[in-house]
């Protein structure tokens, strides 16, 4: 399905979807307020996006230094080429281990691996820790959002999901008592668990450690718990050393929920006294990403999610409509090199209004990177014919001005005198979910000239 149709599907609950908008934004405005705080935040920005773009100009040098520390530091490394063969080594180290119950905290590679099911399919028991991903996973639900999964449910949802699988009582979606009602039901799990499994948001080349963050502290107590901890990192994670954790510390919060700090961020770099640590390292479509010049800015994200909670389209059509692991702006510049006929509708999800790049603390050109996929969608694929039409034709009208004109005049014309049932006719796609308005008399360069003559 498009994302347009997927979008309409959402937008059908029109309370909902004002909701979920209000509540995203809210989230920008606290990034915002977060950041004016801080002086020198471009200066942050522009450290922060040259470290990635040298780390991802050298990354096959960092990737062996990293490798070879965390081997001194006694943790075992495994390499993956893609997400087949990153779930086949997390199954069978805990097949080694004889692990069955295992919890894991956020991790988007083992979503976009789709790692849940293939260990599930074994009898393994997988306990997402995340609040917000436990609420999807009792829901059978992909996150919508990267850094909020759950965003898309109401607190009378969720009342209503711990109600079915965790025998909570009805609270009216009182999250105080909902949280705590999660937190009973997730120490249980972490106390019997055999492995834990964790994502990476740093991965420091010249100490062979990683760095955790999360605001629930879940992944401390899964990796401080249980006797194994398998660390889940694509190959981007890198940064070159300890010192830069400053600046990606503070830009990862800040762009994120508005926070100065994520709540925790814990560094790991060794296995504790008689437990086991692995790192997996996963390439999963990184380096041919990195092999096209106009897209492998995009592995210097960060997935802080600012990105999604300034898109005027996502927070309108929701996480779900982009079908894909990573939704929203940055979402529909990675998925179309993964699978370019599945994502084709993605690029178009934008209104190319540029903001999505402005938030971003990494300085990813994410709105540039969205029109050159639209770009190369227009030329390898093919366009329905009325779209093709109507774009040959409106590049006639545009490459023409005294055209232009004609045309704009007719147009003013019509919209304030044809009736709204032709003006709202089939044909105009855009009339169907919007009121067009009341076309003035004069174009915007009469009326210019007029005003400059009477200046
Ligand atoms: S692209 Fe930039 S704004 Fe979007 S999630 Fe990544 S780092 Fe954040």
């Amino acid at each position: 399905m498009s994302h347009s149709k997927a979008a309409t599907i959402f937008n059908k609950d029109e309370k909902k979807v004002n909701w979920h908008d209000k509540a995203l934004w809210f989230v920008r405005h606290k990034r915002d307020k977060s950041v004016h705080s801080v002086e020198g935040w471009e200066n942050l920005r522009n450290l922060g996006q040259g470290i990635k773009a040298h780390m991802l100009s050298n990354l096959d040098n960092y990737l062996i230094q990293f490798e070879e520390k965390a081997l001194k530091n006694g943790v075992q490394v495994h390499w993956a080429k893609d997400g087949d063969e990153h779930n086949k080594i997390v199954h069978s180290i805990l097949k080694e281990h004889n692990a069955k119950k295992v919890v894991k905290s956020k991790s988007m590679l083992t979503e976009e691996c789709h790692l849940n099911p293939f260990l599930e399919a074994d009898g393994i028991e997988v306990i997402d820790t995340d609040l917000g991903e436990r609420i999807v996973q009792l829901a059978k639900e992909p996150p919508s959002h990267i850094v909020l999964p759950a965003i898309h449910k109401t607190k009378e949802e969720v009342d209503e999901l711990f109600q079915e699988h965790l025998g909570t009582k009805p609270c009216g979606g009182d999250p105080q008592y909902l949280t705590g009602e999660a937190r009973k039901h997730l120490r249980e799990k972490f106390v019997n668990a055999d492995a834990a499994i964790t994502g990476v948001n740093f991965a420091i080349a010249d100490t062979g450690g990683f760095v955790v963050c999360t605001n629930e502290g879940n992944a401390d107590m899964g990796a401080h718990l249980a006797p194994v901890h398998i660390a889940c990192m694509g190959i981007e994670k890198i940064i070159p050393k300890q010192e830069h954790l400053g600046v990606f510390l503070r830009l990862l919060g800040r762009s994120a929920t508005g926070q100065h700090i994520t709540t925790y961020s814990s560094h790991f770099r060794k296995p504790r006294e008689g437990a086991k640590m692995h790192i997996v390292i996963v390439d999963n479509g990184r380096t041919e990403q990195l092999s096209r010049p106009d897209f492998r800015a995009s592995l210097q994200c960060i997935r802080c999610g600012a990105c999604m909670n300034t898109c005027p389209i996502y927070r309108r059509s929701g996480g779900h409509s982009y079908d894909a692991t990573i939704p929203g702006p940055i979402g529909s510049i990675l998925s179309p090199g993964k699978d370019l006929k599945k994502h084709s509708s993605l690029p178009f999800a934008s209104t190319l209004c540029g903001s999505c790049s402005d938030v971003c603390p990494v300085k990813i050109d994410i709105h540039a990177q969205l029109y050159k996929w639209r770009q190369i969608i227009t030329k390898e694929m093919k366009q329905p014919f009325v779209k093709k039409v109507s774009m040959e034709m409106m590049g006639k009208m545009f490459a023409k001005p005294s055209q232009f004109e004609k045309v704009g005049m007719v147009a003013r014309w019509s919209l304030r005198n044809l009736p709204k049932s032709v003006i709202n006719s089939k044909p105009n796609v855009w009339g169907r979910e919007r009121d067009l308005p009341k076309g003035p008399k004069e174009s915007f360069d009469e009326w210019y000239k007029n005003r400059k003559k009477n200046e």
